[in-house]
């Protein structure tokens, strides 16, 4: 069974883009979709994209930002539409548990209506969340294996996740700034996806009122490409692919991303495109 990986959003931050959807990465084993985060517009991506939405089968969520978490509820009432008819497991960051709760509220009308009307099954029973207290495995079944390791993303409880399959071996970054927790979870991995910024473009987008408290959080928080490319350097990853690029709607060409990551690593660098498979 081959593993793909197809980028459904590539663009970091909470407005959304002409350009670039919100944060979201598809792993297909087979015919087994794992998603990790569902940025808004997650699963008119999915359509895009061609990916089945009674594939899915597995969801995990890297933080509770909205850029990554937006649509989490959503895909999987949109799922359901689309006659999911197996459990999603959900893991994430607490208070995951009581927010699929509240979405399920949110989401009432419509599930009991189509319940009612459509003769559909109940949602509830197919939405498995399992929050995430600790690093290690989190998910295991006949395809993948999911381990999740905390990463430095303040304020934020945010963790990278790594699924392994038979024949790959893929780590996404989340939010972080460089950490060693995420070097040894991408050790040797045959493709990292890092988040990544280019602070040579980050002053104009930042002239705004909160300018001085939104630069603080992303250099505090978040990853430049030129890093990015060290830590893909320092795990030994076999590949780096940035994406959740900041900001992702400036015209900057794909060569000037890469060539920052380029100074810290020699390997290959791909920068992300949605809807791009790998
Ligand atoms: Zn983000
Ligand atoms: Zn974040």
């Amino acid at each position: 069974m081959s593993t793909r990986l197809v980028l459904l959003g590539t663009g970091g931050g909470p407005t959304p883009k002409r350009s670039r959807s919100a944060p979201a990465q598809a792993v297909l084993v087979g015919d087994a979709t794992y998603l990790i985060d569902c940025g808004n517009g997650v699963g008119r991506q999915l359509a895009l994209a061609g990916i089945a939405f009674t594939s899915l089968r597995a969801i995990a969520i890297t933080h509770h930002h909205s850029d990554h978490n937006a649509d989490l509820g959503t895909v999987l009432q949109l799922a359901w539409g689309a006659d999911l008819a197996t459990p999603v497991d959900i893991y994430g960051p607490p208070p995951l548990a009581a927010m699929m709760d509240a979405f399920l509220a949110f989401a009432g009308t419509d599930i009991d209506t189509r319940i009612a009307d459509e003769g559909r099954p109940p949602l509830r029973p197919l939405m498995r969340p399992r929050e995430v207290a600790a690093d290690g495995v989190v998910h295991t079944d006949d395809r993948v294996r999911i381990t999740a390791a905390r990463v430095d993303h303040p304020p934020m409880h945010a963790y990278a996740y790594r699924i392994d399959s038979e024949d790959r071996s893929i780590v996404i970054s989340g939010d972080t700034r460089p950490c060693r927790s995420l070097i040894d979870l991408a050790r040797g991995v045959d493709v990292l996806v890092h988040e990544a910024m280019h602070l040579p473009s980050l002053d104009l987008p930042l002239s705004r009122t909160n300018g001085s408290r939104l630069r603080e959080h992303l250099l505090g928080s978040h990853t430049s490409a030129a890093d990015a490319g060290r830590v893909a350097a320092e795990a030994g990853a076999k590949m780096l692919v940035l994406s959740h690029l900041v900001p992702g709607d400036a015209p900057i060409p794909d060569e000037a991303w890469a060539g920052e990551a380029a100074t810290e690593y020699d390997g290959p660098i791909v920068v992300g495109a949605d809807l791009q498979a790998l």
